[in-house]
């Protein structure tokens, strides 16, 4: 990469690799990112439309009735980049693990909270 932009890269400077294959060096595969930030946004740009988009950990493409709505910010997708199930399953894992307490919702609280009575 050093060869094509004529100057060593930056520390904070990411070479992202387009089709995935990090051993790939072409130069019509690789982009540089300016920052963490753009490099991640790069990894983010999987399918969506107005009525579906591929989940980013199960990588299935579905409606976006499957997903949660997100933060509503500027610029970014209004819903979460992991589906419904993918979510769910992450909090519970979570939860297993000690991490998430407030969410009262969730069954598995409910189950504990029958167990230990206080
Ligand atoms: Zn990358
Ligand atoms: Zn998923």
């Amino acid at each position: 990469m050093e060869m094509h932009i004529q100057r060593p890269l930056l520390t904070s400077e990411i070479i992202h690799h387009i089709n995935g294959n990090k051993l790939d060096n072409r130069i019509e595969n690789l982009v540089l990112c300016q920052s963490h930030v753009e490099h991640v946004r790069l990894h983010y740009t999987g399918y969506r439309t107005d009525t579906e988009k591929r989940c980013r950990k199960c990588g299935e493409t579905k409606s976006r009735t499957m997903f949660d709505a997100g933060k509503r910010k500027a610029g970014c997708d209004p819903n979460h980049v992991e589906c419904k199930a993918c979510r769910k399953a992450y909090y519970a894992e979570r939860f297993r693990n000690g991490l998430t307490s407030r969410n009262k919702k969730h069954p598995g609280a409910q189950k504990r909270a029958r167990l230990n009575p206080k």
